[in-house]
């Protein structure tokens, strides 16, 4: 029995009421599986003036697709809060402005989740999601995406993982101290020797090693290296689009093999398209933060509108569920999971705010997959590699 060609009105009060009876009924299984995302780039918008992850937004208004009124729409649990640092010069003073970032992004997410704790709750263990999601709130799993405000001191991961660090990618855009990136200079040829000593001390500490962003032979020597299972927290399939931030299939199957997972991201699935609205903006949105708050808003919603407007791509939500079932064909459902790379430029035509998310599951569903299977792969197989993480690091 399917509800899911009603109106949405019946559908909320059949799932609202009649749950027990119609355990079937995909928005009824969404909300009751436990759902993360691995990739949430959320906390960039907290420089933004005023705003509140607890305030409702609009995407259309303000370009933002993560906060915990959308995330209780769309039945979101939480996932993996990013720790995201642009790439600067390979110097000690790039090494310290970058760290001081990153430091400030670390506190301004255990901030929003100190003033928020009826909401919120930060996450350190494999068992702790389902705990925090059955008591109503949502969870917050902290992660870097570039390693690079580390400098050249691997001890620096030991304090951001006291500090509740639990996944961590070497680079971003641009090859660094650490490793080669897929659109950066092949200068180590993978991963540097310092790189290398990352590796040992996430495996140490029982931090998740994520290949985004590596490049192909970072991703390779980063899966020989680790003692244990490796994750792409948001990268997509080769086979949908040539693109090097794309995983070709032999790769994810090395990944499998290797117990790991890929979360399927939602970029990069098709060639990009013009935009010349976003980009003649894209100036002006740099110093957006220094403007008064009636231009800053008024810029945003332009930002807005000329990013739905002007796609990035023709990649639609058939594409995005084309991706992820191309990755369950290929390894199973046991090594595929959900990080569509929200406020970091994800999104697609048909699925471009987390308000949406439960479309993932109804589709996947629809194809024929179990209850089981869908709970893998918005959770259970994340969960999965950070528990071989921290079994790995004798934790
Ligand atoms: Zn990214």
């Amino acid at each position: 029995m399917r509800f899911r060609h009603l109106p949405l009105l019946v559908l909320a009060c059949v799932a609202g009421t009649a749950s027990a009876q119609a355990p079937e009924d995909p928005a009824a299984i969404h909300q009751a599986i436990l759902t993360l995302d691995t990739h949430l780039d959320s906390p960039a918008n907290f420089d933004q003036p005023g705003w509140q992850i607890t305030d409702r937004h609009d995407v259309a208004q303000d370009g933002t697709q993560v906060d915990l009124p959308r995330m209780i729409e769309g039945g979101l649990d939480g996932g993996f809060w990013v720790i995201y640092t642009a790439q600067g010069p390979n110097d000690a003073r790039g090494y310290a402005v970058a760290l001081a970032h990153a430091l400030k992004r670390l506190h301004q997410i255990h901030d929003f989740v100190a003033a928020n704790p009826q909401s919120f709750a930060i996450a350190t263990r494999a068992s702790d999601a389902r705990r925090i999601a059955a008591s109503g709130q949502r969870v917050v799993y902290l992660s870097m995406e570039n390693s690079y405000p580390l400098g050249n001191d691997i001890a620096n991961l030991d304090a951001f993982y006291q500090l509740g660090l639990r996944m961590a990618g070497p680079v971003h855009n641009g090859t660094n101290q650490l490793a080669d990136s897929t659109n950066g200079e092949a200068v180590h040829g993978g991963l540097s020797e310092l790189g290398r000593d990352w590796v040992r001390e996430a495996n140490r500490l029982g931090i998740i090693i994520d290949g985004s962003h590596a490049a192909d032979s970072t991703f390779d020597q980063l899966l020989e290296l680790s003692r244990a299972p490796i994750i792409l927290s948001h990268s997509g399939p080769r086979a949908l689009h040539d693109h090097p931030r794309n995983v070709d299939d032999a790769r994810i199957k090395a990944l499998a093999a290797k117990g790991g997972v890929i979360q399927i991201n939602s970029l990069f699935l098709s060639p990009n398209k013009p935009r010349p609205t976003v980009d003649a903006l894209r100036p002006r949105m740099k110093e957006a933060d220094s403007l008064p708050p009636s231009e800053r808003a008024a810029l945003m919603r332009q930002w807005a509108e000329a990013n739905v407007a002007e796609p990035p791509s023709d990649t639609d939500f058939d594409r995005y569920m084309q991706a992820i079932f191309h990755c369950i064909d290929l390894v199973g459902v046991d090594h595929v999971g959900i990080g569509a790379d929200w406020d970091g430029g994800g999104g697609v035509i048909g699925l471009n705010q987390i308000s949406q998310i439960p479309k993932i599951t109804e589709a996947l569903l629809a194809r024929g997959l179990s209850r089981e299977d869908v709970e893998k792969i918005w959770s259970g197989n994340v969960l999965r590699v950070m528990a071989e993480v921290e079994r790995v690091a004798g934790k």
